[in-house]
């Protein structure tokens, strides 16, 4: 294969920098978010022991049966500790790191979001990719219907903030206690008994693994005869009942819409009482931004003590999407202000100078540095869009001045060489200037990442 037809593999694809602004954007509306709310940033390894994922979103999930990526060590000491897998998604290794960390010893709840990219090998389709970015809310620690609703308010605001909350609807469901699943289970074999047949043959596999599975399956044969099967809310005990009345009340208190969806269950194995999706309003489950559900058992799952717990997943590709269908454009903050066009090498040092002086007082500014024409650097500044540009050829260094051009209008004066950033910076405006330096804000965790 020669270089020239290397392709990004099947699934994945390059963040280029337009999308990269609707990236930054969905990021800094997260983690404004969050830090309103008092959730603390995390970072966990894009890889993890795989049994992690097994154990704790479920051996029979599609996520761990079919998706997984695997990654294999060629070093025999590391094979010995088993196998690893890239992420799947964020949950489980953030409850492995609170184990791992003794953040029970933490005031509870634990607050912790995310954001990362997450892998899974699934049959690449518009909106379902193998790499794709999530960003994810975690509340560790407590279990009370209020956090629920807390969490989802959240999740409503970043939506909110990214303007496509109107154009998606909050699913909502209870799914009870692993118990009160489990009976629910048998009675839907029961019922399947001597209907086995008439089922597609994954379906059939699926009834023996993950019978809950097919609550949500796409196929016309299960779906016709899973309208008369025994139904999962009939199985809910009073405390699940009342905790999901409770949860709803607190949704209302926050004005917070939803639609009550007894077929949602997220077929996770981690998941217990509360789930929930952001679907989009017409083209529904398919296209889910978001989804996210309390995960009480996961954390004694992964070997710590029994923790309840609660979280969100948001897809940032679907998110991207949705913004685009709706009109939004994030804010480019990459406009070129400056563009400083030079010719002869008393030019060039001079204008090393300007370039980086103008950098310092916040005006983005780049500049030809090679032998080019004026001329053609002039076009360049044009491709570049430039707001102005800066010209200084030999006659301008002999007299001390500089040529300043705005674009847009196709005018230029001259002006003394010293007067070139105070005008500069009166042309674009105090508050159009990049003065952003990193110690504003140390230990505020404002980075762009
Ligand atoms: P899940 O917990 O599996 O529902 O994932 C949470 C969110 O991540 C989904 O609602 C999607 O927005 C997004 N997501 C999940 N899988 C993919 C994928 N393969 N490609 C793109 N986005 C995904």
């Amino acid at each position: 294969m020669s270089q020239s037809t290397f392709r990004t593999p099947k699934g994945t694809h390059d963040l280029l920098p337009e999308d990269h602004v609707y990236m930054t954007y969905i990021k800094k509306a997260v983690r404004h978010r969050a830090r309103q709310a008092g959730y603390k940033r995390i970072e966990t390894p894009i890889f993890e022991h795989r049994s992690i994922f097994e154990r704790g979103i479920g051996e029979h999930t599609d996520i761990v049966e079919k998706e997984l990526f695997m990654v294999s060590s060629k070093h025999s000491a590391e094979q010995e500790e088993g196998d690893f897998a890239l992420r799947p998604e964020l949950t489980a290794s953030i409850c492995r790191s609170y184990i791992e960390h003794g953040m029970q010893q933490l005031p509870q709840p634990v607050e912790l979001y995310a954001i990362g990219p997450c892998f899974r090998h699934d049959r690449p389709q518009k909106g379902r990719y193998r790499q794709f970015y999530q960003y994810d809310f975690e509340i560790i620690g407590l279990r009370d219907a209020s956090l629920d609703a807390q969490l989802i308010h959240v999740v409503h605001k970043v939506l909110s903030d990214l303007q496509i909350l109107d154009r998606l609807r909050l699913q909502v469901n209870n799914i009870g206690t692993a118990e009160n699943r489990g009976q629910f289970v048998a009675a839907l074999k029961d019922y399947f008994i001597g209907k086995e047949r008439n089922l597609p043959e994954l379906d059939r596999k699926r009834l023996e693994t993950n019978p809950l599975r097919l609550l949500d399956s796409k196929e016309e044969d299960t779906q016709i005869l899973i309208k008369s099967a025994p139904k999962l809310d009939q199985f809910l005990d009073d405390e699940s009942k009342e905790y999901h009345a409770n949860v709803l009340e607190y949704l209302d208190t926050l004005g917070i819409s939803y639609q009550e969806n007894p077929g949602l269950v997220r077929g996770l194995d981690y998941y217990t009482q509360t789930v929930f999706e952001y679907w989009d309003e017409t083209t529904g489950a398919q296209n889910a931004v978001g989804g996210g559900g309390r995960y009480d058992p996961l954390i004694a799952m992964l070997g710590g003590k029994e923790t309840p717990a609660i979280g969100f997943a948001g897809g940032m590709e679907r998110t991207v999407w949705q913004m685009k269908q709706a009109g939004v454009q994030p804010p480019d903050k990459d406009q070129v202000d400056v563009f400083v066009a030079q010719l002869g090498p008393e030019a060039k040092k001079k204008c090393l100078a300007l370039i980086s002086e103008l950098r310092d007082k916040g005006v983005h500014t780049i500049g030809a540095l090679g032998e080019a024409s004026l001329k053609s650097q002039m076009r360049l500044a044009d491709k570049f869009a430039a707001r102005f540009t800066l010209l200084l050829g030999q006659v301008e260094v002999k007299e001390d001045v500089i040529i300043l051009r705005d674009m847009a209008a196709g005018k230029q004066k001259q002006i003394p060489f010293k007067k070139a950033i105070p005008e500069i910076i009166k042309l674009l405006g105090d508050r159009n200037l990049d003065t952003y330096t990193i110690n504003d804000h140390i230990g505020e965790g404002v980075d762009e990442d």
